[in-house]
């Protein structure tokens, strides 16, 4: 980033705020700043620059001290939480909260793992960057069921904006013609090796309701010449990404929203500014501006805008919005409702079995494929045929077994040596994303006496399965089990982690979209019903969470919701 665009104290009044920078607040800048609007991005974290702060990639296991690993006392007293994220590694741990200085609380019995990545780029840089759409089942379920309360919207009105988000996004995948999952203008998928595509062949013919597909990933595997433009180059399958990839092969907000925003020179960015809360005037009933706080002076500022986008990430927003008081809103901006922080939901992962596939000892593949195969949801798709609401889809893969089967075995001699050095067997895993219900109970309110190192007062969670939850979570287990078995895969294991929600990484709820002001927050533009110069983008507005990877409709959300903005701005309606 070569021109001064961060800034501290001013004067300007902009035409828009955008608090957070991750994969929404990237594309809330881009759009608003590209339609014209003046536009701040206000983040709490660090600046990172594209390629230069990537201190991780390309760093070698036996380069780092522990190879990989981080010391046992850091890991304790910064990133008890966070280490339990499945990328946070010596070379990824940068961009992960620090636990110590962000904590919040959950009663003892329900703990919540809220995994962060507060840095300029959010968890942009740390998504896997699997992206798929929800179609129709996913936006009449509440509707059809009665949890939660309808969307306002249906996948009419979010389709051409998909188009647009994966235009520019690139996504790699396949045509595939499956209702559930719609499809898009893919780039070219990655491909499957032969255990992959002898399973495929195998459970497409004994199950006539689930399909074998590539993983539809955010990744440049064939770059058009809009991404070039971009400054993104060609994935070269080293599957590396959570370190920063100086391709800029998969999408974050530095390899392609930030860039297209700082194009227009509307941009500005506040860093290491903490959003303490939306400032609100009675008088015009309109936000007006954000307080924050410098987290490395502790002064504080206030900035003013026309519209405030909040894109905090789902609970940091509702966190913002809790702590947004004023006579009007006791409880927080725009909660005439009362719903604000409620409705909390995660994905149901953790269930899955895995096994080893016989044969296929002379097939070998190289490179990293930066994604895994995908079995779209075909549980209550045309009947209800379990004992649970709603559904799941599988994420898997087939790998050969290498070195590293090695590293806890005793061994000598010539016999051992060639063993290390040969591909061992073929193992195959499938792995279920579940749709956790939307319940009231579920929810986030501000601690009353607890309070973080910059007085922010912290965040009280409260987050557990309910029993359709947990019949999800055995048929996922047992289906992955059956479909393996009958596969004849061998040695087949079954596992139900009921590992804590949060862990899932795709948190959504506690500011709910919904037709009627009296039960939610936002309308079907992301608009907060009772402040109309404030929208929500990001996982907080979502009515339910679906079984698919949720950022691609994140993104499309953000991006209808930035032009209806700035056409309702035009119209003097906000
Ligand atoms: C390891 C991992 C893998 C994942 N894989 C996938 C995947 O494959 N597919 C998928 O769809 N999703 C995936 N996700 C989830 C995905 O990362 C999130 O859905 C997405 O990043 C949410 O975007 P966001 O803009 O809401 O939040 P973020 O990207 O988290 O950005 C929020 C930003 O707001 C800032 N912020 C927070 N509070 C404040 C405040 N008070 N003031 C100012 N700034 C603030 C934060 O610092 C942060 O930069 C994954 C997540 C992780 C951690
Ligand atoms: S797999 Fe692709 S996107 Fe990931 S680090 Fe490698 S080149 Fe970059």
């Amino acid at each position: 980033m070569s021109k001064t665009i961060y800034i501290k104290k001013t004067q300007e009044k902009f035409d828009a705020i955008v608090v957070g920078s991750g994969v929404t607040g990237g594309w809330a800048a881009k759009e608003l700043c590209e339609k014209g609007l003046k536009t701040l991005m206000v983040e709490r974290g660090r600046p990172v620059e594209h390629r230069k702060d990537y201190v991780g990639e390309g760093v070698k296991p036996w380069e780092m001290p522990f190879r990989g690993k981080i010391e046992r006392d850091i890991v304790d007293e910064q990133y008890y939480i966070q280490k339990q994220n499945y990328a946070f590694n010596d070379a990824t741990k940068h961009f992960y909260a620090n636990d110590r200085d962000h904590p919040y609380s959950t009663p003892q019995e329900k703990p919540f793992s809220w995994i962060r990545g507060n840095q300029l780029g959010g968890k942009s840089l740390l998504w896997h960057r699997q992206s798929y759409r929800w179609s129709d089942l996913d936006f009449t379920a509440n509707a059809k069921d009665g949890h939660g309360v309808d969307w306002p919207i249906r996948y009419k009105d979010i389709e051409s904006w998909y188009d647009y988000v994966e235009h520019h996004v690139g996504i790699s995948g396949s045509v595939e013609n499956i209702p559930v999952l719609p499809d898009s203008k893919f780039l070219p998928p990655f491909e499957f090796n032969a255990v992959e595509k002898d399973l495929k062949a195998k459970f497409e013919k004994k199950y006539n309701d689930r399909k074998l597909i590539m993983g539809r990933c955010a990744h440049l595997s064939k770059p058009a010449p809009h991404h070039i433009e971009q400054g993104r180059y060609q994935c070269m399958a080293r599957n590396e990404c959570q370190k920063g990839c100086t391709f800029g092969a998969y999408f974050s907000t530095q390899s392609s929203t930030l860039p297209a925003a700082l194009k227009t020179n509307n941009l500005s960015i506040a860093t290491n500014s903490i959003v303490h809360s939306v400032i609100y005037d009675p008088k015009t009933n309109r936000a007006t501006g954000v307080r924050i706080i410098d987290s490395e002076t502790l002064e504080t500022r206030e900035y003013f805008a026309k519209v405030i986008f909040l894109c905090a990430s789902t609970l940091g927003t509702t966190h913002v919005m809790l702590n947004s008081i004023s006579e009007a809103f006791p409880t927080g901006i725009a909660n005439s409702s009362g719903v604000l922080g409620h409705y909390l939901m995660d994905h149901l992962y953790g269930a899955g079995a895995n096994g080893t596939v016989p044969g296929f000892e002379d097939e070998y593949y190289s490179g990293r494929r930066p994604t895994g195969v995908y079995i779209p949801r075909f549980r209550n798709v045309t009947k209800k045929d379990a004992d649970f609401l709603r559904g799941y889809s599988f994420a898997g893969g087939a790998a050969r077994e290498h070195w590293s089967q090695f590293a806890y075995k005793d061994g000598f001699g010539v016999d051992f040596k060639n063993a290390i050095k040969s591909a061992g067997e073929w193992k195959f895993g499938l792995r279920g994303s579940g749709e956790m219900l939307p319940r009231y109970e579920n929810q986030v309110s501000l601690h009353p006496t607890k309070k973080d190192k910059w007085g922010m007062p912290q965040l009280h969670i409260e987050c557990d399965y309910s029993d359709n939850d947990i019949k999800m979570l055995n048929d996922i287990a047992d289906t992955a089990a059956e479909m393996l078995e009958s596969a004849g895969l061998k040695n087949v294991q079954r596992t139900v982690e009921e590992w804590p929600p949060g862990l899932s990484i795709h948190e959504m709820g506690t500011a709910r979209m919904g037709k009627d002001p009296k039960t939610s927050i936002l309308n079907g533009y992301n608009q907060a019903h009772d402040v109309p110069n404030l929208f929500v983008t990001d996982g907080a507005s979502m009515a339910s969470c679906a079984w698919q990877n949720p950022s691609l409709t994140f993104m499309a959300l953000t991006a209808r919701a930035c032009n209806y903005a700035v056409e309702q701005l035009k119209l003097g309606n906000i």
